[in-house]
């Protein structure tokens, strides 16, 4: 149910520069709600849980966390039951992944203060809700973003799915990704270095500082290495530790999850005129990077040998927030 490969390539031609274009990897219509980057994490860590007698999975997000709505999603296809501690208090009109998060999982509010540390809060509640079910069930804890080296076996899957479509192509590639854990980036950097395809990823920062970015990428290395490499694997090792991954500024910077004026109207723009949507928060900062890179890469020695890709991550629930926060903008 989840295994699902292949993704919707498609060609938008840029608006105002003849003959530049931008291929956008769809993987935002995988799933009507796991769509995106979503479904390529879970791809080989839900699997992984039944068979070890997992029967209730607990996560946490902030209230329009589209990784909560996935994993209760993913969770109920499954028959596993999900617990997602969301971040504040209950909203006037739940909309939004956090609808979708109502809809397929059991949610509990926690306060702000507590939901501060987030490990203590999900061993506590993990602890809690262990004691309240029948004494066979058995609770395991996701990560906010499921950064796991099993979240990047799905990214490296949709690599190896890219280079056989490609194959015939010599065109060098670019695949630009927005980034709230980075697990995402760092899976699909892992499987180009793997299969040694002379393409790279940008990974465009949206939730923290570069500090943060390269820490998670030195985590996750280490536990891939840990978790899948044998003492045998030295070359493999040698290519985790220099991965063809930049870790990218967003175009127009401000504090996660804020927009700036204006940016819904250059989302509908987008939307009337290339039959694309994006969305403020995540994927209109990919599509601002991949341009940049398209305009610099048809200006190079290079020009047409290089595709700037978009994996568009998927998000479109979270406009139905930004609506209740920006009726106006709508
Ligand atoms: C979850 C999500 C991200 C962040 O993915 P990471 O693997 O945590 O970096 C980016 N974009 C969209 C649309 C998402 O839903």
């Amino acid at each position: 149910m989840l295994q699902r490969p292949d993704t919707i390539i498609k060609e938008y031609r840029i608006p105002d520069a003849p003959d530049a274009w931008v291929t956008i990897l769809h993987d935002d219509l995988l799933h009507p709600v796991l769509g995106g980057n979503k479904l390529r994490k879970l791809d080989a860590l839900l699997p992984t849980l039944q068979p070890s007698g997992i029967t209730d999975v607990v996560t946490c997000g902030g209230l329009q966390s589209a990784h909560t709505a996935a994993i209760a999603a993913a969770c109920a296809e499954r028959g596993l039951r999900s617990h997602l501690l969301v971040r504040g208090e209950r909203p006037a009109v739940p909309t939004g992944y956090h609808l979708l998060a109502r809809m397929y999982g059991e949610v509990t509010y926690v306060p702000r203060s507590e939901y501060a540390d987030r490990d203590a809060m999900l061993q506590r509640h993990a602890a809690s809700i262990e004691a309240g079910l029948p004494a066979e069930a058995k609770v395991c804890i996701i990560e906010e973003g499921a950064a796991s080296p099993l979240a990047c076996l799905g990214l490296i899957r949709l690599v190896a799915h890219l280079a056989r479509h490609w194959a015939a192509s010599n065109r060098a590639v670019t695949i630009v990704t927005d980034c709230g854990t980075g697990t995402t980036a760092i899976g699909l950097a892992i499987g180009i270095a793997f299969l040694d395809l002379p393409w790279k990823v940008q990974g465009v920062m949206l939730a923290d500082s570069a500090e943060y970015y390269l820490q998670q990428q030195k985590k996750l290395a280490k536990a891939f290495s840990s978790d899948f490499l044998t003492d045998s694997s030295a070359a493999l090792r040698a290519k985790l530790e220099r991965l063809p991954l930049h870790w990218v500024e967003r175009l127009h910077p401000r504090k996660f999850g804020s927009i700036l004026p204006g940016e819904i109207a250059i989302c509908r723009q987008i939307a009337r005129e290339l039959g694309l949507l994006l969305d403020p928060i995540y994927s209109l900062a990919a599509w601002e990077v991949a341009l940049q890179s398209a305009a610099e890469h048809s200006t190079g020695e290079d020009g047409s040998q290089h595709r700037v890709c978009i994996l568009h991550c998927g998000g479109l629930h979270g406009l139905y927030g930004l609506a209740q926060r920006y009726p106006a903008d709508f």
